[in-house]
Formats: C-alpha cells, sequence, structure tokens
C-alpha cells in the first residue's frame, strides 16, 4: 500500500483539481492530487474547447444583470462577480506554459483556449509548484477523525495497490456526472466526489437540473457542439424542423426524435468559421470526413446525447465562500459542487463552467492551504467513511456491475423520459433506481467499478428525487405535468441522505459582495 501525508489532498485531475492544487501550492502548502484517469487527459476540459467568461471589469455590472435574468431567481450577483474578477486575474497567469491565441486585432484572447494543450499547461503548471501527481489513482473513500476529514483512501489501478493518504484538508473536484454515457470525456465522471462527499453528511444542491443534453451525429460520439449554432434540422421527408421559441433550446428535437429521425446539415456556417473550425475544434471534422460526409452540404442523422450534472447545474452544497463543505475540511470544486450560484437554473456551460472551475478550484487551495496550516497533521486513528460498494449491509452477492450502470444510464439520460417527465413516470424510475440501490447496499463489494456503480445510482436518485419535488417547470428543469414556474419555487432544493433522501427548500440568501 502507498501510504503518504499531505497538507492538502486534491482528488480529481481536470481543470478545477489542476486550479485547485496550484491555489494550494502557492499558498505553501505540500499537496498530492490523485486522478482517475490522467491528469491532463481526463475530464471533459481535455476532449473540448472551454471559453471562460472573461468580462472587462467595465462591463461586469451589465453582464452579471443580463446573466441574473437567465439564472431565473437562483443566481447570485455577488459569487457571479467573484469568479468574473478572479477569472480576469487568474487566467493570464498560466502564459509561461500556454500559447494564447492573438486576434486580428494584435490582442491575446485569453478566454477560449485549447481543451488539450489547456490542461497539459495545467500539468505543467502544477508540476512545476512541486504537486506530486498520482495518476490512475481513484479514490474510493473519505477518512475521518471525530467528524472532521482526515484524508481519503483509494487504489491505485495500475500497480494493482491501495493507496491511503492522510491530509487534513481535502478537496472534492470529481466533476460532475454523465452516467456513463458517450459524452466526450466524461467516461470517468461517475459521480463519485457527490457519493464520498454524501457519505460524510454533505448536502446537495440543484440536482434537479440535470435534464441538460447536447447534440451528437448519430454515428460518432462527438459531442463537441458549437457548430450546431449553424444547423439546420429536417425530419425524415426533408421538411425543415423550425426551433420553437422554448427557453429549453432543444426540446425541439427530443419532439422531432420521439416522431423518427431528425437529419441536419451545416451549411448556415458561414465561410470565415469553416476556415477557422479545424482550429477551434479539430477533432470534429475528421468524424465526419471518415463517413464520406460533408457537413456544410449533406444531411446527417442527429442523436441527443444527455450531459448529467455535467453542463447541468447541481452537486454539492457549499458553506462558505471558500468552497468549503458541511464536513470540516472537505472543500469542494468545479462541477462536483452545485454552481446555482453562478448558472442559476440554466446550464453555464459556454462560458460560465469553466470560469467556475478555475476560480472555485483556486478559492479552495487557498482555503485549504490555510487550514491544514492551522491544523497540522492529523495524528492518530482514523475512520473510513464509505459505504455502498465498499462494505455491504448484507451478505455479499455478485451483482452484474455493468448491468447496474446501464439501468442507472436507462433511467436518467433518456430524453424521451428526461424532457418529458411527470409525477407517474419520476415514480417509475425511481422505484426502479430505488430496487436497484438497496441491493447494492446489501449485497455489492468490490473496488472502483462496484464503487462507481453505487455513484452513478445514487446521483441518479438524487438528480431524479429532486426533479419530483420540484413541481414546476424552471431553466432546463421541465415537468409535464407542471409546465410552468411557480413563484412560491424561487428556491433552491437542498437533498439530504443517500439511502433516505429528503428535499427541503431553502431561500436564496446573497452573501455580501
Ligand atoms: C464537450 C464539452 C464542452 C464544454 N465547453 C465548455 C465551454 O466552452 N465553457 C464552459 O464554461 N464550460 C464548458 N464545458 C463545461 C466545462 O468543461 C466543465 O464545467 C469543466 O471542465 C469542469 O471541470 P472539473 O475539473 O470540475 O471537471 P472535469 O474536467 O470533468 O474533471 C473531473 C476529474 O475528476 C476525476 N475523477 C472523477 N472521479 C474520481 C475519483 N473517484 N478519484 C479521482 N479522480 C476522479 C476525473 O478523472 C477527471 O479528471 C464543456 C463541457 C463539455 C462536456
Amino acid at each position: 500500500m502507498l501510504s503518504a501525508e499531505a497538507d492538502v489532498l486534491v482528488i480529481g485531475g481536470g481543470m478545477a483539481a489542476a486550479w485547485a492544487a496550484v491555489g494550494a501550492a502557492r499558498a505553501g502548502a505540500r499537496v498530492i492530487m490523485v486522478d482517475k484517469g490522467a491528469v491532463g487527459t481526463s475530464g471533459v476540459t481535455a476532449a473540448a474547447g472551454p471559453n471562460h467568461w472573461w468580462v472587462a471589469p467595465e462591463q461586469r455590472a451589465q453582464a452579471v444583470t443580463q446573466r441574473l435574468g437567465q439564472a431565473l431567481e437562483l443566481g447570485e450577483a455577488s459569487w457571479m462577480h467573484r469568479i468574473l474578477s478572479q477569472t480576469w486575474a487568474t487566467l493570464p497567469t498560466l502564459a509561461g506554459f500556454y500559447e494564447f491565441c492573438i486576434n486580428d486585432a494584435g490582442n491575446v484572447v485569453y478566454s477560449s483556449v485549447r481543451g488539450p494543450e489547456y490542461m497539459r499547461a495545467l500539468r505543467q503548471y502544477v508540476e512545476s509548484l512541486g504537486v506530486r501527481i498520482l495518476d490512475h489513482s481513484p479514490a474510493l473513500e473519505l477518512l475521518l477523525q471525530r467528524g472532521a476529514i482526515a484524508g481519503a483512501r483509494g487504489e491505485r489501478l495500475q500497480e494493482r495497490e491501495a493507496w491511503e493518504i492522510r491530509a487534513p484538508a481535502v478537496i472534492l473536484a470529481t466533476g460532475g456526472c454523465g452516467f456513463h454515457g458517450p459524452l466526450l470525456g466524461s467516461r470517468t465522471n461517475t459521480g463519485d466526489g457527490y457519493l464520498l462527499a454524501a457519505e460524510t453528511g454533505v448536502a446537495l444542491s440543484g440536482m434537479e437540473f440535470s435534464s441538460q443534453f447536447t447534440i451528437a451525429p448519430a454515428f460518432s460520439t462527438m459531442t463537441r457542439a458549437m457548430s450546431y449554432v449553424y444547423a439546420t434540422y429536417y425530419d425524415a421527408s426533408g421538411r425543415v424542423i423550425e426551433p420553437s421559441g422554448d427557453s429549453q433550446k432543444l426540446r425541439f428535437l427530443a419532439e422531432a426524435l420521439l416522431n423518427g429521425p431528425v437529419y441536419c446539415d451545416l451549411a448556415r456556417m458561414p465561410q470565415d468559421i469553416r476556415d477557422r473550425l479545424p482550429y477551434i475544434s479539430p477533432n470534429v471534422l475528421p468524424v465526419f470526413r471518415r463517413q464520406g460526409i460533408d457537413p456544410f452540404q449533406d444531411k446527417f442523422p442527429i442523436a441527443l446525447v444527455s450531459e448529467g450534472t455535467i453542463r447541468g447545474v447541481g452537486g454539492l452544497t457549499l458553506e462558505t465562500e471558500d468552497c468549503e463543505t458541511s464536513t470540516p475540511g472537505l472543500f469542494a470544486a468545479g462541477d462536483a459542487a452545485s454552481r446555482e450560484m453562478v448558472t442559476g437554473a440554466v446550464s453555464g456551460g459556454g462560458a460560465v463552467n469553466s470560469a467556475w472551475a478555475l476560480s472555485s478550484g483556486i478559492w479552495s487551495g487557498h482555503a485549504a492551504a490555510r487550514l491544514a496550516k492551522r491544523l497540522g497533521r492529523r495524528q492518530g486513528a482514523v475512520e473510513r467513511s464509505g459505504q455502498a460498494g465498499l462494505r455491504p449491509a448484507g451478505q455479499p452477492k455478485p451483482l452484474d456491475e455493468a448491468a447496474l450502470k446501464t439501468t442507472v444510464r436507462a433511467q436518467a439520460t433518456d430524453f424521451s423520459t428526461t424532457y418529458f417527465r411527470d409525477d407517474a413516470s419520476l415514480t417509475q424510475a425511481l422505484d426502479v433506481l430505488d430496487a436497484q440501490w438497496a441491493d447494492i447496499r446489501t449485497g455489492l463489494a468490490g473496488g472502483l467499478r462496484a464503487r462507481e456503480a453505487a455513484a452513478l445510482t445514487a446521483t441518479a436518485r438524487w438528480c431524479l428525487t429532486a426533479a419530483r419535488h420540484r413541481r414546476e417547470s424552471r431553466g432546463i428543469h421541465t415537468r409535464e405535468d407542471f409546465p410552468t414556474q411557480a413563484a412560491y419555487l424561487a428556491r433552491r432544493q437542498i437533498l439530504r441522505g443517500v439511502d433516505h433522501i429528503e428535499s427541503n427548500f431553502a431561500s436564496v440568501v446573497e452573501i455580501a459582495a
């Protein structure tokens, strides 16, 4: 077994984890980072081309007002201002490791970055600060001492050994949950961080805002969506499908897909964007070329792919501006945390999520380093907090982990149920997931795959439970039986519990700006 000590342990290896490691190391902490994949290539940023919310100080008041309008009463101006100014101050510090683009006017473009190079640069930045990185080393459970964080345990997949790292401060940056679907880069994002934290008593918020979908060619998992701004859609007879004015931008496609295949071409893409596409999204066009399709002329079939909580909204509830949770010493950053404060009831994909991942990473890193300095080493006995999938409550029984994951996908990611849900369909899906959860709790024992199956099932239960309790339609949460927004539900929904889930609605209370 690998045993180690750190001031700050960062769990995850994506954008938020890397910025958290930078924040903690720059504040003087000894930092260890553990990733289920490999830092620099795993996580949803690595295969994408993230744009950060990037607004000059003099334009921020207007940008925040606009975003607050989109947030449908669940956003908070103060958090929005904070991520804007943190991103503005921090992103340029990557310049020694990343070559930012220069635009036609000769100005450096900081906001939009090339995902693979960005993540490679972040790895180099992190390594330059002396952070120890353990790749292919997923965390399986947290360690507690008298209710406070004391570290974590996991597996080193390539060395086939366990690891245990003691640390007085742990940052969960395990990303959102893509439900093991085909969303690009999301394979390792199975909701582990939610489960780890919830087992120590941390609540979740905004989990109902997880019915976010993106478009992919039906023959591919290429879910980079920028090109579809210029898409024209057709039904099987070649008739154009007009977008509805719905705030759920893709709902009209979901409706059309229920009636048969939907086709698309990108003929409306202007020539200058076509010329730049290979540089902006280098992996998009080869997918078409291999099929002999010219997407600017030919029609191709499309599918809708669930983005779960990744470009959805929900996650762990934070208690402080520094991103600490209710478990002392446990912080959450990036998609692992709820982003309702900065996105409200709509997706933060496209700009806000990246600014959030960066900012929450830096804040949690700084705060975790400060806390570790104050607390010193965690010595003495610790308690292992992991339950489902690790320590069954009953007699272990053979459960097929792949089948468990398939069930979760069927209940939580199908657009035909997720877009058009009502009390009956949500109850039906939850009955299936609750039964599966009972099996997992009593009988499933194993390592990473078992723990993933547990985390996926737990996350689906939180998402659907939250959807059932929010009896209205707001932003990306839609209900067939409650199609309008209810004024009395302009509140955050907080979920507590892993086995028995309790829902409470809480007023949005702004922190002081
Ligand atoms: C195709 C696509 C394009 C996007 N484009 C934009 C954009 O332009 N602008 C924008 O604002 N947002 C965008 N987003 C969203 C944005 O990329 C995410 O919000 C951001 O990457 C979140 O970073 P993260 O570090 O929290 O999560 P991730 O980058 O997903 O990283 C999560 C990490 O946690 C690791 N992990 C998971 N479980 C464990 C475990 N048990 N132990 C150890 N490690 C674990 C994973 O391996 C992974 O490395 C996009 C998302 C997608 C899918």
